[in-house]
């Protein structure tokens, strides 16, 4: 069977039959009925039902029925109608079968790590889909993953995302160039991945967080308008939605302003949700950093639903209320949200025992302060501290009616109050189910600080190229630097940011005064940009830019859960790829190749001969920061603990049941069911965690 003929399974309709047809693709699922076997036949167009029937070609039989899930096979034969009441209503070919004359085995398949078949042989029946496989089986075997029609259809998607942004941008004048991998670094907030260079011994390339100062270059190159779909790397802690490598839309422009960079990205993100069947609203809102800070303690505020914060500080100036006396006497602050007409929900119990007690805490608050509206008045374990003139105005600036539970942060910090209101204005959001699903709310976030204070200065808020909204100041000035705002926008949508970008400096003078700003030396500026700052001195135009995650984006577009969802290959969780066990560890001989054996004039790498300390990777793997002071008790317990290992191991036969947390319904082997611990009973299951807020402890923020 040569392939020219092949019809794509997905295209079979009721006007095919009677066409003599060749399909090929792989075995989706197969029924056997004795005399008959029928088998979904799936290639990337889609699936079509086969029926091998021995009366009719009966030479099919022994292949036929040697045949299992994935093997690679073509077939012949004819387009028939299904009979009335056989139909398969989930296929979209559902109407017709081939009945077959002949069957080639092109490539048989092992038995494989999990159902790949997505369809029903049978109306109605529904299968268990990715979801139901562990993650990290399905990332090892990714290849049989991707053969489910849902994740082709994540990638056709991807495609057309892509596709789309390519014509739209070439549209406006936009030329695609591509830009180094191999390179130098580009601060963008993340560390460095590194490729050090063999023939430049001890001398490494970084591999770019952004393309950005090649998009800078590119304008001071005269091409006017740039663009790229490019891979970018950052090597950041693990964080859930991460990848360390990942891909940007990237763009830069010259001759524009920040309403040039609206205008064009609002028209691309309407296409690119068009192509999942969304429509965007245009024009996008606009929201300063500051409102968005202000009335929704998040810098990528989600417009889905309400809950926007009232600000109640002044209410209490002059209140008898000790605590918010205090507070605002130490230049504190007070603000609330209004959840309407939920306190059927919100008990008091809810607001005190929960709320108060346990969850503001957990989210960094000192204590919430609650009322509930009943009987036209306020209601509360604290209404009686405030004076009427107060209980007036607080009803007045909440616009609470009947039913309605206001809930109040106060703190001497602005910064807990908006980070603490923002988290607890999300947790009530998703509690009570007022989020909608299938509504998109996008967002301009602009006028951002273009400075953050660390510990002992500054750092840039994006990054130092992004131009201040004024330029004389005093880089030695830290109140000063800290009250800039920078020209850079963020574009958020549903609460997570999509992308962000800023118009640059161009001038040579402004961009050192950054540099001073942040603290960098001359030497510093001319060893990371000398080159870059070189080339603000020939004639560099004006300009600006943006660039959009698009794993996140096309995540968004179709409602994955995770971005890996829509990456053919990416890293798990931990920035590990289970399917090519990469990153690995390499030969010495490489190592020596690569002059990294002796590197810094160390005759050993620290890990190469002498152990890495045991400590150190625990404390990675367990996100537990270790004092100096404890190495010794901890390598004390972990010495005895691989002494009890080794007993254990040494023990005779399955060795004494170990305990169980919790009731292990399915045991793994008769005669070794764990017991479970007495301390479920007693509640001292955790004693030993560390009591940090009442009854909770922290534990590592890195699962989705
Ligand atoms: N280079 C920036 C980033 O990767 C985007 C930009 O400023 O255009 O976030």
């Amino acid at each position: 069977m040569n392939f020219q003929n092949r019809v794509p399974c997905g295209s079979l309709r009721p006007v095919d039959a009677g066409r003599m047809v060749q399909a090929a693709g792989w075995v989706d699922a197969l029924r056997d009925h004795g005399e008959v076997i029928f088998a979904h036949l799936r290639d990337r167009s889609g699936i079509v039902q086969v029926v091998f029937d021995w009366n009719r070609a009966p030479r099919l039989r022994e292949t036929a029925r040697g045949l299992k899930e994935e093997f690679c096979v073509a077939v012949a034969g004819t387009v028939v109608e299904r009979m009335p009441g056989t139909e398969n209503p989930s296929l979209e070919t559902g109407d017709v079968e081939i009945i077959a004359t002949d069957l080639t085995v092109l490539n048989p398949a092992k038995t494989l790590p999990f159902l790949i078949s997505e369809k029903g042989m049978t109306a109605g029946v529904e299968l268990a889909g990715p979801g139901a496989v562990a993650e990290d089986l399905r990332l090892q075997y990714r290849y049989l993953d991707l053969r489910r029609p849902s994740m082709q259809d994540h990638f056709i998607k991807r495609h057309r995302i892509v596709k789309r942004v390519r014509d739209f941008l070439d549209e406006r004048g936009f030329l695609e160039i591509e830009t180094p991998v191999l390179t130098k670094s580009t601060p963008e907030g993340a560390r460095d991945y590194l490729v050090p260079s063999r023939v430049h011994p001890g001398h490494f390339y970084a591999l770019p967080q952004s393309p950005q100062l090649f998009k800078q270059l590119l304008m001071i190159s005269g091409f006017e308008r740039y663009f790229q779909i490019v891979r970018c790397f950052r090597d950041e802690d693990l964080r859930p939605n991460r990848q360390p490598e990942f891909t940007q839309i990237d763009l830069e422009a010259s001759f524009i302003d920040e309403e040039f960079i609206y205008e064009l990205m609002e028209e691309l993100t309407v296409r690119m949700f068009a192509v999942g069947g969304i429509e965007l609203p245009r024009p996008f809102p606009r929201m300063t950093y500051r409102e968005a800070m202000d009335t929704a303690g998040s810098d990528r505020p989600d417009l889905r639903f309400g809950l926007r914060f009232v600000e109640a500080t002044d209410i209490f100036r002059n209140t008898n209320y000790a605590i918010f006396q205090k507070i605002i006497q130490a230049g504190g602050c007070v603000k609330g949200i209004n959840v309407k007409g939920q306190s059927d929900v919100l008990s008091k119990n809810v607001l005190q025992n929960e709320y108060a007690k346990q969850i503001v805490p957990s989210l960094g608050g000192m204590g919430m302060t609650w009322m509930r509206v009943a009987g036209g008045n306020l209601e509360s374990n604290i209404v009686q501290f405030f004076s009427e003139a107060e209980r007036q105005e607080i009803l007045r600036r909440f616009e609470a009616e009947e039913g309605d539970v206001l809930m109040l942060i106060a703190d001497p910090s602005y910064a807990v109050v908006t980070s603490v209101l923002g988290k607890l204005r999300l947790h009530v959001a998703e509690r009570l189910g007022l989020i909608p699903s299938n509504t998109y709310c996008p967002l301009w976030v602009t006028e951002f600080p273009l400075f953050e204070p660390t510990e002992d200065w500054v750092t840039s808020c994006h990054h130092p190229f992004t131009a201040p909204d004024r330029v004389d100041f005093d880089p030695r000035n830290r109140d000063e630097l800290l009250s800039l705002r920078s020209r850079a926008y963020d574009l958020v949508m549903n609460g997570e940011e999509l992308g962000g970008g800023s118009i640059r400096i161009h001038d040579k003078k402004v961009q050192h005064k950054v540099f001073e700003a942040l603290g960098l030396t001359p030497e510093d500026i001319a060893g990371k940009f000398g080159f870059f700052v070189q080339a603000l001195e020939y004639g560099a135009p004006p300009h600006g830019g943006i660039a959009l995650g698009l794993d996140r984006v096309t995540a968004m577009i179709l409602g994955t859960a995770s971005i890996r969802d829509v990456i053919a290959f990416p890293k798990n969780r931990s920035a590990y790829c289970p399917l090519t066990q990469a990153p690995a560890p390499v030969t010495r001989q490489q190592l020596a190749e690569l002059g990294l054996l002796n590197l810094g004039g160390e005759t050993v790498l620290p890990g190469m001969e002498k152990e890495g300390d045991i400590i150190d990777t625990l404390s990675w793997v367990s996100r537990i920061g270790v004092v100096e002071s404890e190495r010794s008790a901890i390598h004390a317990a972990v010495r005895q603990a691989e002494r009890l290992a080794e007993k254990i191991q040494a023990i005779p036969g399955d060795g004494e049941p170990l305990f169980a947390v919790i009731d292990i319904t399915q045991p793994p082997r008769p005669g070794t069911e764990a017991r479970i611990s007495p301390f479920v009973q007693s509640g001292e299951l955790l004693k030993n965690a560390p009591a940090l807020k009442g009854d909770y402890f922290k534990v590592a923020n890195i699962l989705e």
